[in-house]
């Protein structure tokens, strides 16, 4: 049986768009995973220190057989691949950042992932996109994402209309 995932998508170094359309690629190689749909792709401005680049952040939709935590080696994967450096500050500037946002319906604790992702909930860059792949869908623990939209942090998010 498959598992719908989402994840969610960020970069704000070395041509954001190309590398988020670069891990849409990748996303599509994993094993034993078929991508379902892809989000458009948005500008917003940084979480945390704000003196960065905008980011680029967009939602991919997947059906996997892959346990969550080999699902998250993946992304781990990928991040290493695209060149993300692992020594930054918190919510510092990133090539890539690829999170496991929703795993089904599941409520993952582990020391290594949490599941669905901690503060995707207030983030306005993951709900608006994650909304017009999974309609009114529940966030485990959270709500019903309709309910979410309107309680979100505002990043002044722009739809690119390219890509
Ligand atoms: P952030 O995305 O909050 O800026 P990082 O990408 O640097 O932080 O954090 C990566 C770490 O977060 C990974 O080592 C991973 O074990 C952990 N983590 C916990 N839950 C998740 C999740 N749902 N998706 C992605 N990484 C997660
Ligand atoms: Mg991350």
């Amino acid at each position: 049986m498959t598992v719908r995932v989402y994840i969610g998508l960020g970069s704000n170094l070395e041509d954001p768009v190309a590398q988020v359309l670069e891990a849409v690629e990748e996303l599509e190689m994993i094993p034993d995973s078929i991508m379902v749909s892809r989000s458009s792709l948005y500008r917003g401005k940084p979480m945390g220190p704000a003196d960065q680049p905008d980011y680029v952040n967009a939602v991919v939709a997947m059906d996997t057989l892959l346990s969550a935590a080999n699902f998250l080696q993946e992304l781990t994967r990928i991040e290493d691949l695209q060149g993300r450096a692992r020594d930054g500050e918190k919510w510092g500037p990133r090539i890539i950042d690829l999170d496991l946002l929703m795993y089904g319906k599941q409520k993952i604790n582990t020391p290594d992932l949490t599941v669905p992702h901690p503060g995707m909930h207030e983030r306005d860059f993951v709900i608006i996109p994650l909304s017009e792949l999974a309609g009114d869908v529940n966030v485990p623990g959270q709500g019903r994402l309709t309910s979410l939209i309107n309680k979100c942090e505002n990043h002044s998010l722009r739809k690119l209309v390219t890509a």
